[in-house]
């Protein structure tokens, strides 16, 4: 887009003009008069000169001190003033797709609509013939240096957060500073919260380092210790962890019995600290107590949640928690519309109540924040190498992040911070998060690296970031781009790698998904996807396991976990279009134990997934999940089992049925029971040795079975490896999609095979070939 946009026409003269004109602006100049105010404007000459004498400047100051909204209109007012104006053109990532929007909106407002700014995210961006400052996210640069863009016109890059260590960011960082070799002119503004800026410092070869001094306020800590006995709160729910040992929990008796602290009290806070899961009726009586303290002074609650369930559960426990009409709630997280976001920031006579995700860690302020709720809980991606999987879990904040949260409260009057923790519990939190880099699976990056820079050797690039990954761990990734087919055994890139780095999923549902367009069964390939995204479909209370388990069976399918979950998803779908009132699909959900929130998710991620396949080329402009064209053999249950094993091969298992298991004989009276004899399958993993499946799984029900083998997505190590979201393969789902399989443009053709042989599919029927092919890979008699 930032290509085809047209270019100012304006001279350096008149853009010089047009923004004196500005500056006489009475809005304008109310506006500077506020933004004077901000720390960041006592430190605007030196940043000026420093960054005048340096191509490379660290930036560091407390969140709130005008970083990310002043810093970058120093730079374009100072280059308009020098009569430089025409060759302004500065970028400034944000990590996310919200503060990208957020905080354009607000520099852009500060500037008067004058049309200087403009953002860029993926799949939406708004900037005109005059816009030099635009805000988008890291991965829009990083994409546009992918598509071999070299930046040649833009005159500067200001990194934001860089101290977050995302994959993303590390990356950009390892992108710029060659960049800097190639492109003479550019110069390089790194922004981070004062938090370990020394290492961005080393990686910029002694960059100069610009400390904007802060202004906070004291904090009061209320620790869950000190909560407890001042809300008489008494938890009721009792899911323990293990996490604190008995020892531990002694030890917190007798000091606290000594201070004077009642039994009930401490038998309350030891159940806080103790449960896995967060009290969201704990989180609304803290809610409570603060807004009807009449001593109080009336302002904002920023309370700080793990997630977006998390944030939507909160809310709800407010709703009947609060005393009516007393305060306006609020949600704070990535997803929101621009609406929703701005509603945030909006004054209020009533208290205002802010349920939010880390984004309003560093990169929103909400200034009215005098009181503070941490709930203590982030989410974040670990890598789990058993399964080579991903996947988002809650683990306690860093120190680190604590003190960011608890700064929030500080920013313009003295606050206070209630955490949901103990100060024994803090005193165990790690001190700076674990760089991304280092704790997720690397396939994708890997990727990535390799499209933009395809002589290049990935490994010995990746090992130039400012946390090298593990050897192994790259080794592991780029075994997987060759099974997956996005590269060859020569080391390069596989038009099919190209086309799956540019979706925005798990590689492996990436190359799902081509395959379902290609193959013409769109509709329920997107589903699949999506689910194996999201949430699991289907709830399992822990009291109501047997209902939950009966309830899916009434759905199962094709012996396939991911037809089964397809099936509901799509009843639930069909009732909709039948008209059906809202509330009488939350009663079938809620009866078939579906979750609504994973329904709604799935729907939101289908169209997501349409987009994406609709920038590459994949499929016609306007399409929809249901566009005829595309969902030919939308109904073929085999070909959806080959295209769902074509994306997650080698991930299958071979099943070893008990002899006994012929005699199958489960359905009685319409209802269908769990086989005992079932139970016993041993399954066989074609690379790992032995593995069960899991207990929920639908493949339990399957009465027949007309191939042994399984695909699956998970494999979770607990007491056994168990594998999830299994699906039973026909032999000829193996036999086409088993092995790379290569889109190649240029011929037409689709390549399957296995890495020492590669068979063209063209040259079918040569069944043989492929038949003895199969039988020395799988080992088997046909
Ligand atoms: P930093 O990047 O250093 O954390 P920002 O530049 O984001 O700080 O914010 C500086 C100040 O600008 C904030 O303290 C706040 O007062 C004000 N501000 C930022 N965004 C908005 C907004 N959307 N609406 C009103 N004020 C805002
Ligand atoms: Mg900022």
């Amino acid at each position: 887009t930032s290509r085809n946009r047209q270019h100012d026409s304006r001279t350096s003269t008149q853009i010089k003009q047009d923004f004196e004109d500005l500056c006489r602006d009475n809005k304008y100049k109310e506006m500077l008069s506020s933004r004077q105010k901000l720390p960041a404007f006592t430190a605007r000459d030196e940043f000026l000169n420093l960054l005048d004498k340096n191509r490379v400047v660290v930036v560091v100051g407390e969140t709130g001190c005008g970083k990310t909204t002043q810093l970058p209109q120093f730079i374009l007012d100072s280059l308009i003033m020098s009569n430089v104006g025409s060759t302004a053109s500065i970028i400034v990532t944000q990590p996310r797709r919200l503060s990208a929007i957020s905080v354009a909106a607000r520099v852009s407002a500060e500037r008067i609509e004058d049309g200087s700014v403009g953002y860029a995210i993926r799949g939406e961006s708004k900037q005109g013939a005059n816009t030099k400052l635009l805000f988008c996210t890291t991965g829009v640069v990083l994409r546009r240096l992918g598509s071999g863009d070299s930046l040649e016109h833009i005159s500067h890059i200001v990194v934001d957060e860089v101290h977050e260590r995302s994959v993303d960011g590390d990356f950009l960082l390892l992108e710029l500073r060659e960049l800097l070799k190639t492109h003479p002119t550019l110069k390089v503004v790194l922004m981070s919260a004062t938090i370990n800026h020394q290492t961005f410092i080393d990686y910029f070869g002694g960059a100069p380092l610009l400390t904007i001094p802060g202004f906070t306020h004291p904090v009061t800590d209320i620790y869950l210790e000190d909560l407890i006995p001042q809300i008489k709160y008494r938890p009721s729910a009792s899911r323990y962890s293990r996490k604190e040992s008995a020892e531990v929990l002694q030890a917190f008796r007798d000091e606290h019995k000594a201070k004077g602290l009642d039994d009930a009290s401490i038998s309350a806070i030891q159940t806080v600290m103790r449960s896995d899961r967060l009290d969201f009726q704990l989180i609304a009586e803290v809610v409570r107590h603060i807004i009807t303290d009449p001593n109080n002074k009336r302002g904002g609650v920023l309370i700080f949640l793990p997630g977006v369930p998390e944030i939507r559960q909160c809310t709800d426990a407010m709703r009947t928690a609060l005393p009516g009409g007393q305060a306006d709630v609020f949600p704070l997280h990535a997803n929101l519309s621009n609406d929703e976001q701005r509603r945030v920031f909006a004054k209020t006579s009533k208290w205002k109540v802010i349920a939010a995700t880390n984004v309003a860690e560093t990169s929103i302020t909400i200034d009215d924040v005098i009181y503070v709720v941490d709930a203590g809980k982030v989410k974040e991606t670990q890598y789990d190498p058993e399964t080579s999987m991903s996947r988002l879990v809650e683990a306690y904040i860093t120190r680190a992040a604590g003190r960011q949260r608890r700064g929030r409260a500080g920013r313009t009057q003295p606050g206070f911070c209630y955490k949901l923790y103990t100060r024994k519990q803090e005193a165990n939190m790690g001190n700076f998060p674990v760089p991304e880099i280092l704790r997720v699976p690397l396939e994708s990056i890997s990727l990535t690296v390799k499209v933009m820079r395809e002589e290049e050797d990935v490994k010995l690039f990746l090992m130039r970031a400012i946390d090298p990954p593990k050897v192994a761990a790259m080794e592991a990734a780029w075994a997987v781009l060759e099974e997956l087919g996005a590269v060859d055994l020569d080391g390069k890139l596989t038009p099919l790698g190209r086309h799956i780095s540019a979706l925005p999923v798990d590689l492996r549902l990436a190359k799902m998904l081509v395959l379902g367009t290609i193959f013409q069964c769109l509709d329920p390939v997107l589903t699949i996807a999506a689910a194996l995204s999201s949430k699991s479909l289907f709830v399992s209370p822990v009291d109501k396991r047997d209902e939950a388990s009966q309830a899916r069976a009434r759905f199962a399918t094709a012996g396939s976990d991911l037809l089964t979950d397809l099936n509901a998803y799509d009843t639930c779908i069909k009732m909709r279009a039948d008209g059906k009132s809202q509330s009488a699909i939350r009663a079938f959900c809620e009866e078939n134990f579906i979750s609504a929130n994973t329904i709604r998710d799935i729907t939101t991620l289908r169209n997501d997934f349409i987009g994406s396949l609709t920038d590459l080329g994949f499929i016609p402009l306007h399409s929809t999940p249901s566009t005829p064209a595309l969902n030919t053999n939308s109904t073929n249950t085999n070909l959806i089992k080959a295209v769902v094993l074509g994306g997650l091969w080698p991930r299958v298992a071979r099943v070893h049925l008990p002899k006994s298991a012929i005699k199958f004989d489960r359905v009685s009276a319409g209802t269908v029971q769990r086989s005992n004899i079932a139970k016993e399958f041993k399954m066989f993993d074609l690379r790992e040795g032995r593995v069960f499946l899991h207990p929920q799984s639908i493949l339990f029900e399957v009465a027949q079975w007309r191939s042994p083998f399984v695909v699956y997505f998970q494999k979770h190590m607990t007491s056994k490896v168990f594998l999830r979201d299994a699906t039973e393969v026909p032999l000829y789902a193996l036999l086409l999609f088993g092995g790379p399989v290569a889109i190649n443009h240029v011929g037409g053709g689709l390549i399957v095979g296995t890495k020492d042989s590669w068979i063209r599919l063209r040259a079918w029927p040569r069944i043989g070939v492929l038949v003895n092919q199969l039988r020395r890979l799988l080992d088997i008699q046909l």
